[in-house]
């Protein structure tokens, strides 16, 4: 297993993410067994974070977790949690729901804790005085109960930047959406760089994109085959992540038996790429697109005579157009009326600017359409809204 040193622990690069267990079809349940049987060849094979949250699989992942982890010493292994402050059905008594966290994961303290999920639209939840929620998570923190803070993003560039200058040294760590296509789709490199030059650990998620590299299309698979019939897909998503050298850690959601398996053949024999994989890589993630080539150079900004950040609107339609869903349009909640797809009063002039001759107008038109249309996250949310209520016994 390959480790890194932060704040002088020894992390494994490879990270247990607990939202994707598998259920046992007889029961309609989490299979334990299972659970049990991934995470004792994990942590025989040097896996030693896990990394789990309030809302994940309904609020069961913490309790398989933690049944999973009983039978090793506290101190042998790290658990990361997180504050469900963009499911919240209002302001709530944050230390309660915290406390229930704990209760639920058989512990009394979080070696890792982060803020879940801010975003352009979350971000207003987590620093409104009303919901109190940095104040009360940072009260956690003094009482010994939270060893690291973080959290996690899924927001902009611009909003990591001045949340992050907002709010220094106060997180250690952000976990953020990286993989070889959100490199360029979601702007994780410059992400990563942000994060980078603040002096704080870069924690991933989605190494894999949901699975979608993990399995490719036939004939990008025998791309890669061509390399090394052996390999799996999914290592060479690992390989581009281990070799960057802030990736502190990388979580993945392992539901198979056999995943974890070719994930420990991964990070116990790490090969750099060759600037051949490199290169296929990058090309693979270039087809997977079906958005809008835009490079984010931001030269059509200047003239919108609505003032609307359209790299940041190009990058969620882009998102869109790979798969639509309820992240992607939560990137838009948190935008004034004025600053939507939506404002765009059709002038083109960024058009006129823009070195990669985009049709901006169309594309946030239709980016639009998908917003008014697509999946949303306040429907997603209205479950996560009454689980928390039942559990903190509210009305
Ligand atoms: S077409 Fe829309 S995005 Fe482009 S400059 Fe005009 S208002 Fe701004
Ligand atoms: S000018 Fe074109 S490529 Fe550059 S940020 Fe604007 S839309 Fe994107």
């Amino acid at each position: 297993m390959l480790y890194n040193e932060f704040q002088g622990m020894q992390l494994s690069r490879l990270g247990f993410g607990c939202m994707r267990f598998a259920n046992d079809p007889a029961t309609g349940e989490i299979d334990q067994d299972k659970v049990n049987k991934m995470f004792d060849l994990a942590i025989s094979g040097g896996v030693n974070y896990f990394d789990t949250a309030y809302p994940y699989l309904s609020g069961k992942s913490e309790l398989a977790m933690a049944e999973a982890l009983k039978k090793y010493p506290r101190d042998s292994y790290y658990i990361a949690d997180k504050f469900p402050g963009h499911s919240l059905p209002g302001p709530v008594d944050n230390i309660a729901l915290f406390n229930l966290s704990l209760k639920k994961c058989n512990t009394d303290y979080f070696d890792f804790y982060l803020l879940h999920n801010i975003t352009e639209w979350s971000v207003k939840i987590y620093e409104s005085d009303e919901y109190h929620i940095i104040p009360d998570i940072l009260k956690m923190k003094e009482e010994g109960k939270i060893r690291h803070l973080g959290f996690s993003f899924h927001g902009g560039p611009d909003l990591l930047e001045e949340f992050l200058d907002r709010y220094e040294g106060v997180f250690e760590f952000v976990q953020i959406q990286c993989n070889y296509l959100d490199w360029t789709l979601q702007d994780a490199k410059r992400k990563y760089d942000i994060i980078t030059k603040h002096g704080l650990g870069v924690w991933v998620m989605e190494p894999c994109r949901g699975g979608k590299l993990a399995v490719l299309p036939e004939a990008d698979s025998a791309r890669l085959k061509a390399f090394d019939k052996e390999a799996s897909d999914a290592s060479y998503a690992f390989r581009f992540l281990l070799g960057l050298p802030n990736i502190k850690m990388i979580l993945s959601g392992m539901n198979e038996v056999a995943q974890v398996e070719d994930n420990l053949k991964t990070f116990n024999n790490y090969k750099a790429l060759s600037d051949e994989e490199y290169k296929t890589l990058a090309d693979i993630a270039e087809g997977m697109k079906k958005g809008v080539p835009c490079t984010q150079c931001r030269y059509c900004c200047d003239g919108c005579p609505m003032e609307l950040d359209i790299p940041y609107l190009l990058s969620v339609y882009n998102d869109y157009k790979y798969a639509a869903s309820a992240v992607s349009g939560m990137r838009l909640d948190g935008l004034e009326e004025n600053k939507l797809p939506s404002a765009c009063i059709g002038c083109g002039r960024c058009s006129h600017a823009c070195p990669q001759g985009i049709d901006v107008p169309a594309a946030l038109q239709e980016l639009a359409k998908m917003y008014a249309e697509g999946p949303k996250w306040a429907n997603a949310a209205k479950s996560r809204h009454e689980a928390i209520k039942k559990d903190l016994n509210m009305q």
